[in-house]
């Protein structure tokens, strides 16, 4: 299921000098139907559970010359692939028999619970559920998708985190909705966060790290230099622009994988019980979606999870 080349294929040169553990916590599958997706072994684990990020291979929509599988209704593509293309990633899933509900996303700390009766369409970026046969979902192209399982009160939640939801902690609110409905502990939570734009490509202007800083204790940490765009310029008078007419300062990256990863932490998630994917989309155009990088042309990925029913011959 998981031949060798599909391995090299997600590791990045980072990746191979990391130790084991962190390599084998992904894996690339793909399924009889041509669809690939990125699964946790550590998800997989669970009979009853149904997971996983998709990529852009596979699927029926016409892009640039070939196939892919977009999973979002963009401009570009028309209706009917993209619902040929979700019903073929949930087969991929094996989760034909459940429904796919999807949220209105728009960058909130909105959390939709689809536990008793799943009232569609939901405006949010988060959802939550113990219901059987559900598969919770978030599109991404670049923005954080996180999946969370509480495997010992059977329930799964569904995160979209750009860097307005991360700032508004979408994840950590999500969790309280957690604890909340389902009584989760949140040392029992297992977290995977997906392919996203990595803190290698994703520029933000200064007024976001001046936001996040004003949030965050350990913001600079996320940030590769520390700057808000207050600092005064010791170079103004060595370069050609005159006095007050200095080139506006430069863009900071972000990584927003390491700011989640680190609300997670302080959610009360035990750090091995987070898989963080290194694959980073806008440098991986072969594989994945990036908004940054091919614009208004870009496909969406989807996340999933969802618990299987009672009835399923499957369920230890
Ligand atoms: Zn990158």
């Amino acid at each position: 299921m998981t031949p060798t080349k599909t391995k090299t294929l997600l590791r990045t040169p980072a990746a191979r000098n990391k130790p084991q553990a962190s390599r084998e916590a992904w894996k690339l599958r793909t399924s009889e139907n041509g669809i690939g997706f990125l699964q946790v072994p550590a998800f997989s684990a669970f009979p009853w559970l149904a997971h996983g990020f998709s990529i852009s291979q596979g699927g029926v929509s016409p892009l640039n010359g070939s196939k892919v599988l977009n999973l979002g209704f963009t401009e570009w593509d028309a209706r009917e692939n993209v619902q040929k293309n979700r019903k073929l990633f949930q087969s991929a899933l094996n989760a034909n028999e459940f429904a796919l509900v999807s949220l209105k996303q728009f960058h909130s700390d909105v959390v939709c619970d689809f536990s008793s009766t799943p009232k569609e369409p939901c405006s949010g970026d988060a959802s939550i559920s113990n219901t059987p046969n559900l598969s919770l979902s978030v599109q991404t192209a670049d923005c954080v998708p996180i999946l969370l399982l509480d495997p010992k009160k059977r329930s799964v939640a569904a995160v979209h985190a750009g860097w307005r939801g991360t700032l508004q902690r979408i994840v950590e609110k999500t969790i309280g909705r957690m604890k909340m409905e389902f009584k989760t502990n949140p040392s029992d939570l297992l977290a995977a966060i997906g392919p996203a734009i990595g803190g290698c490509c994703y520029e933000v202007g200064t007024e976001v790290a001046a936001a996040f800083l004003s949030q965050f204790a350990n913001a600079p940490e996320w940030f590769d230099e520390l700057r808000t765009g207050d600092e005064p310029n010791p170079l103004q008078w060595l370069n050609q622009f005159p006095p007050g007419h200095q080139p506006p300062p430069k863009n900071v990256r972000l990584d927003l994988r390491k700011a989640n990863r680190a609300q997670l932490l302080s959610a009360g998630l035990r750090p091995q019980n987070i898989f963080v994917s290194d694959l980073c989309t806008a440098c991986r155009p072969d594989l994945l979606f990036s908004y940054r990088k091919q614009g208004s042309e870009s496909g969406r990925m989807m996340s999933v999870i969802g618990i299987r029913g009672e009835n399923k011959s499957s369920r230890k």
